[in-house]
């Protein structure tokens, strides 16, 4: 009986720990603890069992049930832990997959490559230069002398150069795009036609329109016989092309160290289209750029002959030209990281 008994076990062990499913764990089951399993037709038979070994032989019957039930539960649970590992590793091919963020352009590189190919039509070429300028090419060469008072009006940056074979005070952030009229002209030859945009820097209290940091796309064209007409004429030209034909631009009397005569270059309002609204603080008009006849002295430091060639320079507000564009009443969204701002362009 005990042999039996041990026979049991041991089958029914084997036989739970091989069983795939549950469905199977309950066949087995049925087989060994139901009914007319061979364990409980087993337990039937214990009364024919001599008194003296009838407790002995209880007890293993209760201890071989004992541990059938237990394989049998603790099998159970390592199925159904399979089971709900296999459904989640079951990938469904039909169903639609998960589109990836698609990366694109910043606005204001947008804007530059379009503004840039309007230019590169027209025969400019595009520069680039440092950000970390000297005063020389900042003030000294556009005519801005030291104690002029348009320095004044350039909140400048300077460097801290303590320790460094620079003399104090010469090295600053360029406040304008403007650095690069000098660098180009001294290295190159007329007739000369470049743009060089850039960030440029000023100490500037940030709010809605101003920033410390901005964008500037500035250009000279130097040739001979370039008069004010060939100025008016290309700005009127890329502002149409950039913003619509049906714009209107303006040109108003100003003054520039590096450039005479100058003007500032106004344009009708991309929101109200010139009616007036708060953007263009009911004026109609936005100023988009200075421009101006370089100054003699201007090419006379670059070595160029003033009295055979001439030329025109310009400083567009890039930041602004984006924020017109998109309308956008805040210069700080330009540099705002947030993918909710940028993921609308
Ligand atoms: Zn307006």
């Amino acid at each position: 009986m005990e042999e039996e008994l041990m026979q049991i076990k041991n089958s029914a062990v084997s036989m739970i720990i091989e069983a795939t499913d549950q469905k199977e764990l309950e066949e087995i089951k049925l087989q060994f603890l139901g009914r007319s399993g061979k364990l409980t037709l087993t337990l039937k038979e214990i009364v024919k069992v001599p008194v003296e070994r009838r407790a002995a032989v209880g007890q293993l019957a209760n201890e071989v049930k004992r541990v059938i039930e237990e394989t049998i539960k603790n099998h159970e649970s390592r199925i159904k832990n399979q089971e709900s590992k296999t459904k989640i590793e079951k990938i469904d091919v039909t169903n639609p997959g998960i589109k990836p963020d698609i990366g694109r352009l910043h606005p204001l590189t947008q804007v530059l490559y379009e503004v840039v190919d309007i230019f590169k039509q027209i025969g400019f070429q595009v520069a680039d230069g440092p950000e970390i300028e000297t005063d020389h090419y900042n003030f000294e060469v556009l005519n801005i002398h030291k104690d002029h008072p348009a320095r004044d009006t350039q909140q400048t940056l300077y460097l801290d150069t303590r320790g460094s074979k620079s003399d104090p005070g010469k090295i600053i952030l360029r406040t304008h795009g403007s650095n690069m009229q000098g660098r180009i002209m001294e290295t190159t030859r007329p007739p000369v036609r470049a743009i060089y945009p850039g960030k440029v820097f000023r100490y500037e209290q940030v709010d809605v329109s101003h920033g410390f940091e901005f964008w500037q796309l500035e250009g000279l064209a130097v040739d001979k016989n370039l008069t004010l007409t060939d100025l008016f004429g290309t700005m009127s030209y890329v502002i149409k092309e950039f913003f619509g034909l049906d714009t209107k631009v303006k040109f108003v009397s100003h003054n520039f160290p590096f450039t005479e005569p100058s003007a500032e270059t106004y344009m009708s309002c991309t929101v109200c289209k010139g009616k007036g609204c708060s953007f263009c603080k009911h004026s109609g008009w936005v100023e988009i750029l200075g421009c101006g006849m370089i100054h003699p002295n201007v090419l006379k430091a670059v070595g160029y002959d003033s009295q055979k060639v001439s030329g025109f320079a310009w400083g567009m507000g890039f930041s602004r030209m984006v924020t017109l564009k998109y309308q956008m009443d805040d210069l700080r969204l330009l540099t705002n990281p947030d993918l909710r701002i940028l993921e609308q362009f």
